[in-house]
């Protein structure tokens, strides 16, 4: 069962649908799910590389995390241990597509805007190619190439200069 709408912007759905956050009282520990009363509870900032936010890059890469005081170290190691930075440039790369006037525009443009050089783009896609569920298509339309940037990766370099 998929409930997982993904801002489909077609149609008859109300403009704004705002989520209710899960009850902003209650406290739990993101590692244990244990309830904490407020002045037990820690929060900090992780890395977290799956994070873009929607327009200020400069808090890209962070979350919140709440902990009891015995796991906020744990959590904080594991979100260091999880930092992909091919993920960071990826999701970059998306936010730049869905601003309007990227709309259909081609992807070296879209990741210019998003200030990544074309060697971060590669990795960024090759990172997104080899993912068990790649995107295949940026907000503003762009498709992403799969194939070309997993499979010629590793492997001699295909020599397209063609002399004559
Ligand atoms: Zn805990």
């Amino acid at each position: 069962m998929r409930e997982n709408h993904h801002g489909g912007t077609d149609g008859s759905g109300p403009p704004h649908v705002r989520m209710h956050p899960p009850d902003a009282s209650a406290q739990t520990c993101d590692h244990c799910l244990k309830e904490l009363p407020p002045d037990r509870v820690l929060v900090a900032v992780a890395p977290d590389s799956s994070v873009v936010h929607r327009s200020d890059p400069s808090l890209d890469g962070w979350r919140l995390v709440r902990a009891c005081a015995e796991h906020l170290t744990e959590l904080i190691d594991k979100a260091r241990a999880g930092w992909v930075e091919e993920q960071l440039w990826f999701g970059r790369l998306a936010r730049a597509s869905s601003a309007q006037e990227m709309r259909g525009a081609p992807l070296r443009q879209v990741a210019r805007q998003a200030s990544l050089s074309p060697e971060r783009l590669h990795q960024a896609l090759r990172w997104n190619a080899w993912r068990t569920e790649p995107t295949r298509q940026l907000p503003g339309g762009q498709l992403v190439p799969l194939a070309d940037t997993s499979l010629s990766w590793n492997g001699p370099t295909v020599t397209a200069a063609h002399h004559g």
